[in-house]
Formats: structure tokens, sequence, C-alpha cells
């Protein structure tokens, strides 16, 4: 999220003034909120922004406030007194309030996360524009007609493939796989699962529909050339699957025997 490291970036950089230290203990948090607003209103754009902008009165203590005739307070649970006293609260007339308000309302940001509302899943989302990108490489050119067909392809290939549907790869003894990965923003070392490899069954059942439909007496076509018959499979397409090759090496050989 390109807006989520801006947004950082500004608070950054204010912190760094001297009246405005006291934002600096609060910019991890202020970011972890950013990404809570997104993935917990549910595609609601309007409660999207009121999640975020609840930030401005939680960074003052205040974590019950009224609007528009409404009253409102944090998601989090109650804070002791002593969680209460430990933060670093800004006063509403202060420099780094100030400089805050401005980096929590930045128009373009608002905007920004508004349109962020649409999609419930940042995740599966990054997960399907790399799929588009294997239909569509970025340093071809394609035709609109193109286009749509194969960002249709790459669709029925996430619908096929997305995580919730594909099990996970099981070693020889039967254990669930995972990769060892290093996450650079964490720091970590994080376990990922491994997925069995994709399929792209849709292919083959979107061809047998397509002939399937080509046969069907009952539909008309207005182009002369489809009173064609369909076309034999050519002689080279197998229309029996490979079989072994140690079976055909073994029947080639007894044939040959028979009829020698
Ligand atoms: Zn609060």
């Amino acid at each position: 999220m390109a807006y989520r490291k801006r947004n950082k970036k500004k608070l950054v950089s204010a912190s760094n003034r001297k009246t405005c230290m006291d934002l600096a203990p609060w910019i991890k948090s202020v970011s972890n909120h950013m990404w809570w607003s997104c993935s917990s209103s549910k595609g609601d754009p309007k409660e999207l922004l009121r999640r975020w902008k609840s930030i401005l009165h939680h960074i003052c203590g205040v974590h019950r406030w009224e609007e528009g005739g409404m009253e409102y307070k944090c998601y989090h649970t109650e804070l002791t007194a002593d969680e209460q006293r430990r933060k670093r609260l800004l006063a509403k007339d202060s420099p780094a309030y100030k400089a805050f308000y401005e980096a929590v309302m930045n128009a373009r940001l608002l905007k920004d996360l508004e349109q962020m509302a649409l999609f419930k899943h940042t995740g599966e989302l990054e997960v399907f524009h790399n799929v588009l990108l294997k239909y569509c490489p970025k340093r071809l050119h394609f035709e609109y007609a193109s286009m749509q067909a194969r960002t249709m392809l790459a669709v029925m290939d996430h619908n096929e493939n997305h995580n919730t549907q594909r099990e996970q790869a099981k070693t020889a003894s039967g254990l669930q796989r995972h990769d060892v990965v290093f996450q650079r923003q964490s720091k970590q070392w994080t376990a990922r699962p491994v997925y069995k490899e994709t399929t792209q069954t849709f292919r083959n059942n979107m061809m047998d529909a397509v002939i399937q439909r080509r046969l069907d007496p009952s539909v008309k076509y207005k182009d002369p050339l489809s009173h064609m018959k369909v076309p034999l499979l050519a002689a080279n397409i197998a229309r029996v699957s490979k079989p072994n090759k140690e079976d055909v090496i073994a029947g080639h050989t007894s044939r040959f025997t028979a009829t020698d």
C-alpha cells in the first residue's frame, strides 16, 4: 500500500522536527491503525474513514466523543489508568497535533482510503495481480479484445487456484509443507505454507463447452461458415491419453515378434 508508506514517511519527517517529537512513539501504531481500519470496515468506505479519523481523538486521550449528534467510542478495550498515563498524549493546540491532523486528514490519502474500502482483502488482490501479469505481461501490448479475453482467463485461473481452494502440499511423510522465509518488514523468519501446484482445468472445461455448443443443433449461427462440420482433430493430436512408455515399448516388441 503505497499511501500507507507515504503517510508513514510524512509522520516520520514531522516527528523529526523538535516541536513534534511527541509524534515519534505513535508512528507504528498509526500505521497499524490504518491497516486495521481498512481490513475491519467490511468494504464500507464511510465506516473506513470514520475508523481511520478516530485516531485524532485517541491520540489526545479521548476515547469517547460526539460527532453529528452521535456518540462514538474507540474499539479497543478500556485503558487502565496506568496504560493511559504511559501514553504520550498530544495536546490539541500543540504543533505535533497540528502536523498529525494534517497527515491524517490529507485529502489525497482520504481519497485513496475510500478506494481501498472496495478491496476487503488486499493480500488476495496482490495474488490476483500476479496471475493477471501471467496472462497480460506488462512489456507486451495487446488489442482491446485480446486484453479483455486475457483478463477473463486470469480471473478464471485465480478462481480455480486461490489459496482457500488449494490444498497445502505434503511431505513424503505426510506432514504439511512450509517454506521458511525472511520477512523484510518485520525482520523475522516465518513459515509460509507451500501449496500444491496450480491447475488450469478451466481451459479444458471451456474448450469442451465450446465444442458442445458447436455440436448443439438447436443453436443457430448467422455466419454461413458455421454450416461446416466441426473439423476432425488433426491426425497428430492424440485422442487417448498417453500410455506408459514401457507399455508402448513392450507392445511394439510383442507385435514385432508376432508378425515376424
Ligand atoms: Zn482510544
